[in-house]
Parts: C-alpha cells; structure tokens; sequence
C-alpha cells in the first residue's frame, strides 16, 4: 500500500527552462543597468548561447559585447542567477495531483539535487512548503549526497514514518532518479514532460524506472 509520493523537483514539478528563463531575465536586468545594453537583447543573447551549449553562457555574453572580464566578473553573475528570485510555477498538473493524494491520506515529499540557493528559491517561489509535507535538498547534506546516492531517501523515509516498499519516487532523469530502486524496495516512475532538460539522458548502470507516465494525472494509476 503506497503511503507516500516523493517527487523529484526540476523538470517533475516545475519546468527546468522556465527557470533558466527567469534566471536569465534577471541578468539581463543586471547587464542592461551596469553596461547601458538593451536588456531585451542581452536576454535574446543569453538565450541563443544556451542553447547551443549550457557552458560559459556568461564568458560569451561579455565577449560578444566586448566587455573586458574578470573570473570574478563571472562568479557574481553565477551567484545573481542562483541567488534571484525565480518567477516560475507548478506545472498544471501538479496541484490537482497533490490535492487528491491529501484525500487518499497519501503524504507528499520532494527530493532535489541542484545548487542549494537556487533549490532554496525554486521552492519558495512556489510556496512548495505549504502542499509538500517533507523537502530535503540533498545539496544541504553535502555534494556527495546528491542522487543517486541513498542518503537522502532513508531520511524522508525516517521523517515521513513509511517504510520503503510505501513509496513512490517520481522523476525525470535517467542518470540519477530510478537507480534508487536496487538500493531500497521504492517504486519509480519516470515522467515523460515536454520539452525537458534531460530527455534524451543514458540510464545510470542501465537502471531503468518501473513505470513511465505523460502527467501526473496517471499517478492514480500506480497508488
Ligand atoms: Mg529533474
């Protein structure tokens, strides 16, 4: 009997690119009010050099303006993007999904890697604390901990007093969330967003998720 859904942050319940949207807008602010360049172009800029390659988008901002640049320079920038305040949302799905596990009595949780500021943010941002009853953000326990390393599992396991074989871990990317499942009797499933960072990513040891789904909509399905 499944007690509880754990669900992985970026790309599950909020969109990864929306994100980066908002981070990048942020610095485009940032650039326009320190260098006098139009904010919407600098944010055009960002954005085409994402998209070719998610490195050094900020070294290659500052060339293309010709912007002379310190490696600090480039660290503050990081440190704005990670530090603002995102202006992001749930995916639609995700209320209604957390509105009918409350009624089935089925507690809910988060288990996020990422920077822990920018985690920090993306969660208040969607007043994540008020529908989820657990949030751990592995970044806090250390970089080691990060996914797939159990650590942060066997905790939300402990806080949301639930043995392993009453869970369901939800997530999108194969490289770190379903290996969980030779270490601990969890069932995952993957879900298939459109439009995700990591769609195309290859399954860490070759673990695949046991379940895939298209919203959060089927979780019923697997309850
Ligand atoms: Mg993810």
């Amino acid at each position: 009997m499944v007690k509880a859904v754990v669900f992985d942050l970026d790309d599950t319940l909020i969109s990864e690119k929306e994100y980066i949207r908002s981070g990048y807008h942020h610095i485009a602010r940032i650039i326009e009010d320190r260098f006098s360049i139009d904010k919407n172009q600098v944010f055009d800029d960002l954005m085409g050099f994402f998209n070719v390659s998610s490195l050094n988008v900020f070294d290659r901002l500052y060339d293309k303006y010709q912007i002379e640049y310190s490696k600090e320079m480039i660290l503050d920038l990081v440190k704005e993007y990670r530090g603002h305040f995102p202006n992001i949302q749930f995916y639609g799905d995700v209320l209604p999904c957390l509105t009918e596990l409350k009624k089935l009595g089925i507690k809910a949780g988060i288990i996020t890697d990422g920077h822990k500021i920018a985690q920090r943010q993306k969660l208040k941002a969607v007043q994540a604390d008020e529908y989820f009853d657990e949030i751990i953000v592995t970044d806090e326990l250390g970089r080691d901990y990060w996914k797939p390393h159990p650590k942060a599992f066997e905790l939300i396991r402990e806080k949301l007093k639930i043995s392993f074989d009453e869970m369901v871990y939800v997530g999108d990317n194969p490289e770190k969330d379903f290996y969980i499942k030779t270490i601990c009797p969890i069932k995952t499933l993957r879900i298939m967003r459109q439009e995700i960072v990591h769609f195309s990513k290859i399954y860490y040891q070759s673990i695949e998720e046991d379940f895939r789904i298209k919203s959060l909509e089927e979780i019923r399905g697997y309850l």
